[in-house]
């Protein structure tokens, strides 16, 4: 891949990368917080449970208290208004106070006026105070059990107040309240690692483990609300200014993640949880009031937690994408590779296929002075003959005429022969593999180098039986054996009594062809690049192609398309032999299929 375009393609990559991480760090950071908030929510919801369940207990605790006031005797007749006021009674409420453990216990006529109290000797005694405009008054009036939340008006203590009525015969007479605190618990709950708190019905805060939060409200007032609670003095006039709890989103029915605003001063050193920041914020109704209970359980660690998942899905997804990349780059590169391979194998053989040809051409060049010398002689020979006829004709010697005119076929013969070999010899062959008896290139090789054999002196000597067969082109193989015989006597030149020999044998189902030589042999530095492209060691051109050191790389490729091997050695007795080793091939029945396009006659014709 070019460099400018490998460029391109890393610059639309990293921006796919880019948001590749930033995908996988929003998961990573969704599923984090997820999971977070979920371990979260159940340890939120067993702590609403308990901090609920003892809220309704405390409260139950005193459920009955007051109505139990209407069993008293006394009771009934000073609020009826049959008896004054026994000082004795109120002594004996202020007992019952200070046994229950509860703030006041005191007694109301129908009309509201506290006619006995257990504060009675206080210097505040609710004694003779007009309650009847207390929402708790008037439900327990009507006939109703009483809950409310308030701020006394005398004295500013918060507290829980039940009341009932007190009946006579059915007949309300009057109406007896306990009003208990629930700082106890309260404080109890400061020492928990959650913040939790006690809104009313009206939305304000009431209970709460950071005091501070206490009559803050935890939705905007309206008018009407105000004005309600300036009318009953229910908080006994506060401020009620907003908690300051905003929420972030919903995540159940009952459960919300919330930011809470800084606390004013040194609030957040003195709790022992977090009293700002996030918040998992779950709601439970409180069963016999209107109240809501709110459990506040710090958000943050997970929301830390859930970034440094966000940061490691991040670069762990850029890691992988880079991975990828490589991965993807290196097998572009490697695509490209095996495409310039591909290229230059088919480059390199249509080379070769030239070189072959171009081969054949030369050695058909080498040929032509031989033939051409080959050729003269007969025809010298038929121009005396023929002369001779006309003469043996004229003088009626018919015998002697037609001898002259045999010897003439034959020598015609004998030419024609020569020409068709040639033909076959340049023809470009298809190359296509078929049974070949191997007797038969080896003759025609000879055949063409006979020139040179004759004048070389060398002997040759041929060992090839009929019936052994390969499977290859016949005009291939015959390249090759005129290339091994050319370089045999190239070797053996100058040299006396040289000696050539060709054999050829089947071994199971491959057969190798031998050409050896009796000349110097192979030198140890020759041997190994025997078959390297343009390696040779004859020096300065011969006529054809001889010295280009191409004979044996381009002989060695041939054998190898058609599956066999090329191996040049020493023999035992010196000198090279070269060996071919092909696949072996069965012979067809009828011998002419195998001959068809070669020559016939390998034998040259002898003038006279
Ligand atoms: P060329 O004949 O053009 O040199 P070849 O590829 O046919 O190219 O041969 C390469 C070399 O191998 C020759 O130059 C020669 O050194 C060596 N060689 C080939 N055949 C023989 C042989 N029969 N005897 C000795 N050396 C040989």
């Amino acid at each position: 891949m070019p460099i400018a375009r490998r460029l391109r393609t890393i610059g639309l990559l990293l921006p796919a990368l880019a948001g590749l991480a930033l995908l996988a760090g929003l998961a990573g950071f969704r599923i984090s917080e997820g999971m977070g908030l979920t371990a979260l929510q159940e340890t939120g919801r067993h702590r609403l449970d308990l901090y609920a369940g003892s809220l309704e207990r405390e409260i139950d605790k005193y459920a009955y208290f007051p109505a139990t006031l209407g069993l008293e005797r006394d009771v009934l007749d000073l609020v009826a208004g049959r008896a004054p006021l026994a000082w004795g009674l109120n002594r004996y409420l202020e007992r019952l106070n200070e046994r229950a453990g509860t703030l006041t216990i005191y007694v109301l006529t129908r009309q509201g006026r506290v006619v006995a109290s257990s504060n009675w000797n206080r210097p505040d005694s609710f004694i003779g105070e007009d309650l009847s405009y207390r929402p708790y008054f008037v439900d327990a009036a009507e006939g109703r059990q009483g809950r409310f939340f308030g701020v006394g008006t005398t004295r500013g203590e918060a507290g829980y107040y039940l009341s009932s009525p007190l009946a006579e015969d059915g007949v309300i007479v009057g109406v007896a309240v306990v009003k208990v605190s629930l700082e106890q618990l309260e404080q109890s709950w400061s020492t928990v690692e959650a913040p939790v708190l006690v809104s009313d019905e009206n939305g304000v805060v009431i209970l709460a483990s950071v005091p501070s939060w206490k009559f803050t409200t935890l939705r905007p007032m309206d008018e009407p609300a105000r004005r309600h609670f300036e009318r009953t003095l229910q908080y006994n006039a506060r401020p009620l200014p907003p908690l300051g709890l905003a929420p972030l989103y919903r995540i159940a029915a009952n459960a919300e993640l919330v930011r809470l605003a800084r606390p004013a001063d040194g609030e957040a050193e003195a709790a022992v949880f977090p009293v700002s920041g996030s918040f998992l914020a779950q709601t439970a109704p409180l069963h016999g009031t209107g109240w809501t209970m709110t459990v506040l359980s710090p958000a943050a660690q997970i929301t830390g937690m859930a970034w440094t998942q966000a940061a490691l899905a991040a670069v762990g997804s850029a890691f992988l994408g880079i991975l990828l990349l490589l991965w993807v780059q290196r097998r572009g590169h490697l695509r490209d590779l095996e495409r310039k391979v591909e290229e230059r194998t088919r480059t390199l053989r249509a080379a070769q296929d030239e070189l072959i040809h171009a081969g054949k051409l030369a050695v058909i060049g080498q040929l032509s002075a031989g033939l051409a010398h080959e050729l003269n002689q007969p025809l010298a020979a038929l121009r005396t003959l023929s002369g001779n006829t006309i003469k043996f004709l004229q003088r009626g010697k018919l015998e002697a005429a037609q001898g002259n005119l045999e010897r003439i076929a034959q020598l015609v013969d004998g030419m024609g022969a020569l020409t068709s070999q040639l033909k076959s010899f340049a023809r470009k062959s298809s190359g296509a593999p078929r049974p070949v008896a191997v007797r038969r290139p080896v003759d025609t090789a000879l055949f063409l180098l006979d020139q040179r054999l004759r004048r070389s002196g060398v002997a040759v000597q041929v060992d090839v039986p009929d019936d052994v067969a390969v499977l290859c082109d016949p005009n291939r193989l015959e390249q090759v054996l005129v290339n091994l015989i050319a370089n045999g006597l190239d070797a053996l030149e100058g040299q006396r009594g040289g000696r050539l020999a060709v054999t050829a044998r089947r071994e199971e189902d491959r057969v190798r062809i031998r050409v050896a030589d009796n000349g110097p042999g192979l030198p140890d530095d020759v041997l190994p690049r025997l078959f390297e492209p343009f390696f040779t060691t004859k020096e300065g051109a011969r006529e054809g192609n001889g010295g280009l050191g191409l004979g044996l790389a381009i002989s060695a490729g041939i054998v190898r398309d058609f599956g066999g091997t090329l191996t040049g050695a020493n023999g035992v007795d010196g000198g090279a032999v070269f060996t071919i080793d092909l696949p072996a091939a069965n012979l067809p029945a009828d011998p002419s299929a195998v001959q068809a396009g070669d020559f016939s006659c390998p034998t040259l014709p002898t003038p006279p």
